[in-house]
């Protein structure tokens, strides 16, 4: 007897339907923390990697952490739609340059954009079939200061502007899919990878 069992599993298994994941929350959270295990644990999902104005952190390599960039490049590249999305964040611009991320999209493979809010809405409004949101929050906000300061990558100035765009962060937080508390990192890293594998199983 023919089943026909096949030609279901192969609708499970179409071309280009990977995931753009945006990963948000505060700053000092974890994010990255978290999305730099999922990369070495998991296979066909990679890292966008940002352009930004800021300038490098001590160890922060070109390319790696992010594209580092002048206000004038990166304003250039605006008027050349060479972003899906972008943002000011505490006065520098951060953006997704969009021709990695539809390559990827277009591979099957799931992409990770981890990116602020006001990006994040962007990027759902733009491309809402692939778009799934990740919101990340701290145990505490205790917590989050606590981490911010421990990092050791910004001043105190730095890290008062940092806490004082929480709240507005907050704000958005309804508008994702999904909530982690990144409290034991083991565990946290467990659920983003469910998260993600889950997805992929959807019909
Ligand atoms: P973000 O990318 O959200 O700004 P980071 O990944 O840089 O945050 O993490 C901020 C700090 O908190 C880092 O020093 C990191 O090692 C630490 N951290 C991240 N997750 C945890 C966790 N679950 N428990 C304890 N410390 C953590
Ligand atoms: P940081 O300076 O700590 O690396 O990043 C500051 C904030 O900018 C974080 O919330 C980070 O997620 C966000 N960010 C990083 N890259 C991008 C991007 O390409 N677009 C947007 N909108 N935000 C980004």
């Amino acid at each position: 007897m023919d089943l026909n069992i096949d030609t279901y599993i192969t609708r499970t298994r179409q071309p280009g339907t990977g995931k753009l994941w945006v990963i948000s929350g505060p700053s000092g959270v974890g994010k990255g923390t978290l999305v730099k295990a999922v990369l070495a644990q998991l296979e066909q999902v990679v890292l966008s990697v940002s352009m930004t104005t800021r300038s490098p952190r001590p160890g922060e390599v070109e390319g790696r952490n992010y594209f580092f960039r002048t206000r004038e490049a990166f304003e250039a590249l605006i008027q050349e739609d060479a972003f899906l999305e972008y943002a000011q964040y505490n006065g520098n611009y951060y953006g997704t340059p969009i021709h990695f991320v539809q390559e990827a999209l277009t591979q099957g493979q799931d992409v990770i954009l981890e990116i602020e809010v006001q990006g994040g809405a962007q990027v759902r409004a733009k491309m809402p079939e692939h778009a799934r949101g990740i919101f990340v929050l701290p145990p505490s906000g205790a917590v989050l200061e606590e981490r911010l300061r421990n990092r050791q990558t910004e001043d105190e100035a730095v890290i008062q502007q940092r806490l004082n765009r929480v709240q507005e962060e907050l704000g958005y937080f309804s508008e994702y899919d999904y909530c982690l508390i990144n409290d034991d990192l083991s565990l946290a890293v467990q659920q983003l990878k469910s998260i993600i594998q889950a997805e992929r199983l959807k019909l």
